[in-house]
């Protein structure tokens, strides 16, 4: 089926622009539709002027979804299933991500379900930019009696917003549980070719929408479902979900066919949203063994994935197993992620912990996945950092270095841009291992020190410790002649810049000798040895300093003071000590 652009909307829009809908022209309002993120009611002109009738039901025919949305919930907490357009994600997009609805049922104590609701409607983990949770609650009638099940459904009401399903093939349970909660809009499970008149006649009197039934009975299935929408009931379809040998193949095959039908044969008596139910492999486990339920628990998740990907729009499991939930809800946000926007976050300067001046600044991109992982590892390190996102269009750094969405100029602009200078005192900025190649021009961009980081954000807290150093040997700040000043520093990166960016801020060219002392700062390094007339006089003569400066003078900070003489009698040179905060002063006379 082509799909629809917005020309073939805006012919039946008034095409006066008004702006009641919140937007700027109707041809903004035909777009929305079209994305689902507006209905046909939203334009209030064509909603209520009864010279537009036919305008607006033409329209609504015209958008709607070979398999059609039904929403349920009331008081603002809705959940919409269904509103299917395509057989694969890749063909445009899914929109509705399948809901996960968890049992409850009217043979629990009181304590029992509110501890269970509770932990239904709190559930949730944060993962790749969302908060994953659950959707609804289902609420069973075990005892089949009325005023247990009405009773169980109003504690439930009164303890989640989710919306609710109330499941029971008794009519007068669904009716007293409906009573119970007749603002919350609950969906009716389920209507049955036994029960079907008595459950209709519910659902037109509280405008529910209703689940019908009919295991391994498709023919059935799309009667009762032709039967009820025919009169206005919004309904969803459960062609029935089982485990086992054969089985559970027919249950995929089942839910494919009908998604096929609805699809790419148009059948509107089964272009309605599908529901599993892997709930059902709990029958009879009641008296079960802890190891009974555990593999109960873990065939029903099994069950609920494969439907995941094969077409449910709503799903009832039984398990309260917080692992069912991580699988299902990860899984789901795969499957439902929009092929059409790569997953993006905001570009900008991130503080990471509580960062300070002499904090490590890291660049990636603004790839969702990317950024998050970075930043969950930083933090789960308890690593205080700045982190510059670049916008590369919601690309990887594989991809948008090799694409060109990433490069040395875009990183150049972007520390300038979020003035990166200003947050701290040092100009070391690492860079992904994965974009190395672009180390050089960096530099040369941005003045700033380049070093490149691991190509895994996992093996950042490695890097910071045993990588994430100034490179030992004759280093320098300005363009330094024979003339020009040696102070000496360890390849700790915070003495280095210590003793670096004074000299640098005023203007000043220097050499500066960078002892390897294992990243220890000076005066530690002078503790442990690291840092000795002989290691001072060994790099002397490794650089061939004496050749690449006309005088005699090591300039030390005062934190090495105790091995003036040392280095004076290892090296033959004359030593000065300067505390770091003087340094720019002395080199300056
Ligand atoms: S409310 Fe209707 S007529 Fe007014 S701008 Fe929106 S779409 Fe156009």
């Amino acid at each position: 089926m082509a799909r629809l652009k917005p020309l073939d909307i805006y012919n039946y829009l008034p095409k006066t622009n008004c702006g009641e809908c919140g937007l700027e022209s109707c041809m903004a309002f035909a777009y929305k539709l079209i994305e689902h993120e507006l209905e046909v009611k939203d334009c209030k002109p064509l909603a209520t002027d009864p010279k537009l009738k036919k305008a607006f039901e033409d329209l609504k025919e015209l958008v709607t979804p070979p398999v059609r949305p039904v929403k349920f919930g009331g008081d603002g907490n809705e959940v919409t299933i269904g509103g299917e357009e395509v057989m694969y994600r890749h063909e445009l997009t899914y929109f509705n991500p399948t809901a996960i609805a968890v049992c409850v049922h009217d043979e629990m104590t009181e304590e029992e379900l509110i501890r269970n609701v509770k932990l239904i409607s709190e559930w949730t983990v944060f993962r790749v930019g969302a908060h994953l949770c659950l959707d609804a609650v289902a609420v069973k009638s075990v005892s089949r009696d009325p005023v247990k099940f009405a009773k169980a459904v109003k504690l439930v009401a009164d303890n989640t917003k989710y919306p609710l399903i109330l499941c029971s093939l008794d009519p007068s349970c669904l009716k007293a549980g409906v009573e119970a909660v007749k603002n919350r809009r609950p969906l009716l499970y389920a209507a049955t070719r036994d029960n079907w008149r008595e459950v209709a006649e519910i659902a037109l009197n509280s405008g529910c929408p209703v689940v019908v039934a009919s295991p391994g009975d498709l023919d059935t299935l799309k009667s009762l479902a032709a039967t009820l929408s025919s009169v206005g009931i919004q309904v969803a379809l459960d062609p029935g979900t089982a485990w086992g040998e054969g089985v559970l193949a027919d249950t995929i095959d089942s839910f494919t066919m009908l998604r096929r039908a609805a699809i790419e044969r148009g059948d509107k008596n089964v272009g309605w949203p599908l529901v599993g139910v892997p709930a059902t492999l709990w029958i009879g486990k009641e008296e079960a063994s802890e190891g009974e339920k555990l593999e109960t628990a873990f065939k029903e998740t099994f069950l609920a994935a494969a439907l995941i990907c094969r077409y449910a729009d709503l799903l009832i499991i039984n398990s309260k197993e917080l692992w069912t939930f991580l699988a299902l809800t990860t899984l789901r946000q795969n499957i439902y992620t929009d092929p059409r926007i790569h997953p993006a976050v905001e570009a900008g300067l991130f503080a990471v912990g509580s960062p300070n001046e002499d904090s490590p600044v890291m660049i990636t991109t603004n790839y969702a996945s990317t950024a998050f992982v970075v930043r969950s590892d930083l933090e789960q390190s308890k690593i205080d950092a700045w982190l510059v996102i670049i916008d590369t269009g919601g690309i990887g750094v594989e991809s948008s270095a090799a694409g060109g969405q990433l490069n040395a100029a875009k990183m150049a602009e972007a520390l300038s841009e979020y003035k990166v200078a200003e947050k701290v005192r040092h100009r070391a900025v690492i860079i992904p291992g994965l974009a190395a190649r672009f180390a050089g021009e960096l530099e040369d961009a941005s003045g700033w020190d380049v070093y490149v980081g691991p190509k895994d954000s996992g093996s950042i807290p490695d890097f910071l410790k045993s990588k994430y150093r100034p490179r030992d040997g004759l280093r320098y700040v300005g363009d330094p002649d024979g003339k020009s000043s040696v102070v000496l520093v360890t390849n700790n990166i915070k003495d280095f810049y210590r003793v670096k960016m004074p000299l640098r801020n005023a203007g000043i060219s220097a050499w500066i000798l960078v002892v390897d002392a294992d990243g220890l700062p000076v005066s530690e390094a002078v503790k442990e040895k690291k840092l000795t007339g002989e290691t001072v006089k060994a790099l002397m003569q490794r650089e061939d300093v004496e050749k690449k400066v006309d005088h005699r003078e090591l300039v030390v900070p005062e934190e090495a003071a105790t091995l003036k003489e040392e280095i004076e009698k290892a090296t033959g040179w004359k030593v000065t000590v300067v505390p770091c905060e003087k340094l720019a002063e002395k080199l300056k006379k």
